[in-house]
C-alpha cells in the first residue's frame, strides 16, 4: 500500500497536489494556483489560474490587479483532475480558507493560516476530520498563550481614556489586524471616528464593500494634529517610527501583535503599548485542534516546527516538517 498523503508533494516553494496538477499557496507563479488567503506571503500575483474564495480573490485583484480566478463559495466542492477540492473557514482573516482535498479514499486538510478565537470580521474555523492535518505553527511553543481580545483591547481604551491630550497609533497589519482591531473596538462600544494613514485605507474600503462595517474613519492626512488628540490612529507597522508618524499629537505607540508576548521585541521597537492580539492560533489552540480532528499524520508548514512535532510525538500522532520558504507571518 501506498505511503499515506503520498499523492502531495513539498516543495519549498508550496504543496504540490499531483493527480490536481495544481499547487497550494505557491511563492513562484505557476499554472493552476488554490489559494488559502490574501496575505502576502500564501497570495502572489502572477499565476495562470487561481482557485481561492471570492473574497481572497477581491484582495488580490487590490494588490496584483485581475486575477484569472475562480470563485469558490465555503463548502462548494469542485473537481480538479482526480481531486475533490472545497473550500472550509480558516478564521484567519476575511475570506481565508482551509483547503480540503479527497483523493483515493483519504482527506487531506491543508489548513493555511489559522485561529480558533471569535473574529467579527470573518467566518469562524470549521474542524474538518482527516487523515493528515497540514498545518502552520506560527506560535507553535508553549510560551505562545494569548489573552482575551476584549482584554486587550479595554487596555487600549484605557490608555486613550486617561490623556485626551494624546492620540494612540495602534500599529496593525494592514490586512485583517486592521480591520479586526477597529471592530473589536466598536464592539466595545469606542464610536468615535478612527483615523487611518493611507496605507490600510484600500484594504478597509474593501472590508466594508464586503460586508463589515468600520464605523466612522478619516483619513489622518486632512486631519489637523490637534483634531486627533484623544483619537485612536491605525497605520501598518512600518509607519510606527517613520517621520509621518511627526504629524500626530503625541502619540501613544501600540502594536497589535502575537508578537508582543515577547517583551524583548516591543522594546526593540519603541513600543509602549503591547496588544497580544494575534490571528494565528496560539500553543493552545494548535494543540486544541490537532485533539480534536485526531488526524493520522500532522505534516508542518512552517513556524516553530520542532515543539508541536515533539507534542505529536508525545500523544502518538506521526508529525513532519514540511520546510517551505517564504512563509514570513508577520501578518500575526
Ligand atoms: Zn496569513
Ligand atoms: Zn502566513
Amino acid at each position: 500500500m501506498a505511503r499515506l498523503g503520498s499523492w502531495i508533494e513539498p516543495f519549498p516553494e508550496g504543496i504540490y497536489v499531483r493527480p490536481a496538477d495544481a499547487w497550494i499557496d505557491p511563492s513562484q507563479p505557476k499554472a493552476k494556483a488554490l489559494v488559502t488567503h490574501g496575505h502576502a506571503d500564501h497570495a502572489r500575483g502572477g499565476h495562470s489560474e487561481v482557485w481561492a474564495t471570492a473574497e481572497t480573490l477581491a484582495i488580490m485583484g487590490v494588490r496584483y490587479g485581475d486575477q484569472n480566478g475562480h470563485a469558490v463559495a465555503y463548502g462548494e466542492r469542485i473537481r480538479l483532475g482526480e481531486v475533490d477540492v472545497s473550500f472550509v473557514p480558516a478564521g484567519h482573516v476575511l475570506g481565508s480558507a482551509q483547503i480540503v482535498l479527497e483523493h483515493g479514499g483519504e482527506r487531506i486538510v491543508v489548513s493555511g493560516d489559522y485561529k480558533r478565537r471569535e473574529d467579527p470580521t470573518c467566518a469562524p474555523f470549521e474542524p474538518v476530520p482527516c487523515d493528515i492535518f497540514i498545518t502552520e505553527a506560527t506560535f507553535g511553543l508553549p510560551v505562545f498563550r494569548h489573552p482575551d481580545t476584549g482584554s486587550e483591547i479595554d487596555r487600549l481604551l484605557h490608555r486613550l481614556h486617561s490623556d485626551p491630550s494624546r492620540c494612540v497609533l495602534v500599529g496593525a497589519y494592514a490586512l485583517g489586524k486592521a480591520q479586526r482591531v477597529i471592530t473589536e473596538l466598536r464592539r466595545r462600544g469606542h464610536d468615535r471616528p478612527i483615523y487611518y494613514h493611507g496605507a490600510v485605507e484600500r484594504l478597509c474600503n474593501l472590508y466594508e464593500e464586503l460586508g463589515v462595517p468600520l464605523g466612522e474613519m478619516r483619513h489622518t492626512a486632512g486631519a489637523k494634529k490637534e483634531d486627533m488628540a484623544g483619537h485612536i490612529v491605525i497605520a501598518p507597522p512600518s509607519a510606527l517610527n517613520d517621520r509621518w508618524s511627526r504629524r500626530l499629537p503625541d502619540p501613544v505607540t501600540a502594536m497589535a501583535s502575537g508578537w508582543m508576548r515577547i517583551r524583548q521585541r516591543a522594546r526593540q521597537s519603541n513600543i509602549e503599548l503591547p496588544l497580544i492580539i494575534s490571528d494565528h492560533a496560539d500553543w493552545d489552540e494548535l494543540t486544541c485542534t490537532i485533539r480534536e480532528l485526531a488526524p493520522r499524520e500532522v505534516w508542518i508548514t512552517h513556524g516553530r516546527e520542532e515543539a508541536l512535532k515533539h507534542w505529536c510525538m508525545i500523544h502518538q500522532i506521526k508529525a513532519r516538517e514540511l520546510n517551505l520558504v517564504g512563509y514570513e507571518d508577520e501578518d500575526d
